[in-house]
Order: C-alpha cells, then structure tokens, then sequence
C-alpha cells in the first residue's frame, strides 16, 4: 500500500491527470491520461508509465460531456486504479496566483473565494483550473487539495522587471508583468544542478517551446524574468497566440474593424500565432514536413521573435552560461534548436550537430561559451512534489 497524489490540470476542452505514487522519498508516475474534447467528441485515454494503454473510452461526436462528468468519470477510473493505495492528496494546474499566491497553498473555500477574483486576469483558464477543486472540495472536504500556480515562481523577478511604463495607481492595482510557465521553470531550475552545476548557478535561459511558449532567465536558478506579461499572451508567437503585439494594432481593429473585446480576444489568442501566419495549422510538426511557402514564413517569424528574446533576456542577465530547451518543440524538434542556437552564434553558442540530432541532452560543441541542453520537463512532478511538501510530507523528493 502506498500513498498516491493525483494531479489535475484542467483547461476550456481537456482535463489532464498523473497519478503518483509515493516509493519512500520518492514520486513515481503510475499512470496518466486525459479527457479531452469535451464539448465537441470527448474521448478518455489513460496510459502507465510504460506507454501503455490502461484504459480507453470515447463518446460519440457532439456528445457535450462537459467539466463535472468528466471529473466524475476520471475519479471512477482512478479509484478503481488506486486498488490499496491510499489517495492523500490531489494537485491541480492554476494558472494566475498573482501576488497573493507566491507558492503553492492548500485549497479551501475561503482560497477558493480569493483565487476567483483573479479571474478576469486570466478569463480563459483560471474558471476551468478552479472548477474540479470546487467540485472536489464538495464532494470530499477532507481531501487535502493544493492548488500550484505558473505565475509563482516568477516572484523573484526584481520590481523593475514587473512593471509596465504605466501610470503606479493601474500597476497597484496588479496591472503588472506576471510570467507564467513557471512549474515547468521551477522544475527545469531543480534539475539543471544535475546537468551543469556551473549554468545553474549561473545566468541561464529556459525556452519552453510547447503549444504555449515563452522564455525566462534564471540566475541562480531563480527567475529574474521573463517574456510573458500580465497574460499568457504576451511574448513570442505561439500555436495559435499572437505574442507581442502593439497595442496600437488592437485600438485599430477596434476603432476600424469594429471589432469587441471578445473578436480581438479571439484573434489573440486562438487564431494567431503559426496558425495565423501560415494559414495552415498551428502544430509545429505539421509546418516543418510542409513545402508550403506560409508555413516557412510561420517558422521563420517563430524563430526571429526566439532571436531577440535571448538577446533582451541575455541582457537581462548581463550575460549567458546556457540555454535550456523544453516542452513539445524544444525537447522534440533538432532542426528548431538548430535554428535558435545558429542565431545565437554572437552571443558564443556552437551547437554539436551529432549531439543535436540525437537529441542531447547536452547539445553544444565542446568549445561553446555557452552550454546548450535539451531537458525534458515535468511540470506534473513538480506539482505532484509540492503538494506532498504542502499536505505535510515534509522532506520528500520526487
Ligand atoms: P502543450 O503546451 O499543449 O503541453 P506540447 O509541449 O506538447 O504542448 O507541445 C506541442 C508542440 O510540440 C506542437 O507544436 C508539436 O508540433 C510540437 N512537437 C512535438 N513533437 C515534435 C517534433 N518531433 N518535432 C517538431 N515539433 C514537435
């Protein structure tokens, strides 16, 4: 018999979940999975950490199974899943803690309560994040939940970092740069030591390419900044989000276009980014094995705004030890690190080609000034990590 933590991380159509178990001072994955599509074709998938399918169920196109059955469905699989082991605790995903939540907490009504006013920080996410430790809080008060926030780890940045060239009284009122990504940053951050003692007591940037992307700098393993803002928006393009943008752009489209608030959201957020550019899809996969001219244009704007980010994050810094890639396109795609490391020839990278294509994890020549990794990251663990610590298993690793 063991004791297990479940970690959720629900979005607007999916429900993600881990479950761990605890093997002494350690966290071991036992299974994983989601629903996803669950107002359009809902189907449930849940593999062991072999890779193996556990169980599967689909629902038929149009079924609107929505956020409480699916919840529902998941913790009937996963009880019969835990057998005798015994659950103590569960983790969720959230994505804004702002300044109020500077670490993981444990979750009750009144927590539940605060964490809903950061809603309109982050309308797209925070609703679903919050739902499942609402639904659980009702159905089971007893069970310890701890609620981990991308926003946390970012804390450390120094004020000047945060703030916007805005008036003080909007940035009292927490109009401020926030960051996000930060479990995937705080994991890479507790595993680069492991790697290369000298990047992770040094000035290192972390790219994580995923589906969302952005870029942090870290000092010491501490955060000092990073390339998302106030929302996860801000920063480089991504698989269907702007990135930087003027905001000039957004008061045209509203005064010229005639577009509202919800259409520039929209625009922003889902139909931008290597979507929009190329006009053909947002999976980095997809434009890469595409001789399309537009799907060119999407890669090569995706690594022009990469270029400038190390450059202004490498000043942040006052210099680069590393660079660490992760997430879907920087732990999977050589031709993407290629790419970046070749643009970032100035500042004294030379990436190992050989190492490159194998997929590292150490990737740069061994004459770089700059050391290059590959590192898979593992935001589920370290979420799983914090609860065990929150809910009062002090001195675990996972
Ligand atoms: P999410 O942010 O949803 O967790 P992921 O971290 O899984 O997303 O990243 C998804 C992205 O990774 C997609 O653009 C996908 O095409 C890309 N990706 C995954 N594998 C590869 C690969 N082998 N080559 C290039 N891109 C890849």
């Amino acid at each position: 018999m063991a004791d297990a933590i479940v970690v959720l991380n629900a979005g607007s159509s999916s429900i993600k979940f881990s479950l761990f178990l605890a093997r002494g001072a350690e966290l071991a994955l036992d299974v994983r999975g989601q629903i996803e599509g669950l107002y359009t074709a809902p189907r449930f998938v849940a593999k062991g950490r072999d890779g193996a399918q556990r169980s599967e169920k689909s629902w038929p196109p149009g079924t609107k199974l929505g956020h409480d059955a699916a919840l529902r469905h998941l913790l009937d699989f996963l009880q019969t899943e835990l057998a005798d082991d015994r659950l103590v605790g569960v983790g969720h995903r959230v994505v804004h803690g702002a300044l109020d939540f500077r670490e993981p907490v444990r979750m009750d009504a009144a927590a539940i309560a605060q964490l809903e006013k950061l809603v309109p920080l982050a309308p797209l996410h925070q609703p679903h994040n919050l739902a499942p430790i609402r639904a659980l809080l009702a159905a089971a008060p007893e069970l310890p939940q701890v609620a981990c926030f991308d926003t946390s780890f970012h804390r450390t940045n120094p004020e000047i970092a945060q703030r916007f060239a805005l008036p003080a009284e909007l940035h009292e009122a927490g109009v401020r740069r926030y960051g996000f990504h930060g479990l995937s940053y705080e994991y890479i951050a507790s595993v680069l030591p492991q790697y290369d003692a000298e990047a992770a007591s040094g000035r290192t940037v972390a790219l994580h390419l995923g589906n969302g992307a952005s870029m942090c700098a870290l000092a010491g393993g501490r955060s000092v900044a990073s390339t998302m803002g106030f929302t996860a928006v801000d920063g480089l393009p991504m698989g269907t989000r702007t990135g930087a943008l003027d905001p000039g752009v957004i008061l045209y489209l509203m005064d010229e276009r005639g577009m509202d608030a919800r259409a520039v959201e929209r625009l922003i957020y889902n139909e931008s980014g290597l979507l929009g550019v190329s006009g053909i899809s947002s999976d980095m996969r997809t434009l890469l094995g595409s001789d399309d001219p537009r799907a060119q244009l999407a890669i090569d704007l995706y690594c022009y705004r990469i270029r400038r980010e190390l450059g202004s994050l490498a000043a942040a810094l006052g210099g680069l030890d590393a660079i660490v890639f992760t997430a879907g396109i920087g732990e999977n795609s050589p031709a993407i690190r290629a790419r970046v490391c070749r643009d970032a020839a100035w500042l004294g990278v030379e990436l190992d080609a050989a190492a490159n294509a194998q997929g590292g994890p150490r990737i740069s020549a061994a004459g770089s000034r700059v050391a290059v990794w590959s590192i898979p990251t593992n935001e589920e663990l370290m979420i799983a990590r914090h609860t065990r610590r929150v809910i009062g298993k002090a001195g675990a690793r996972g």
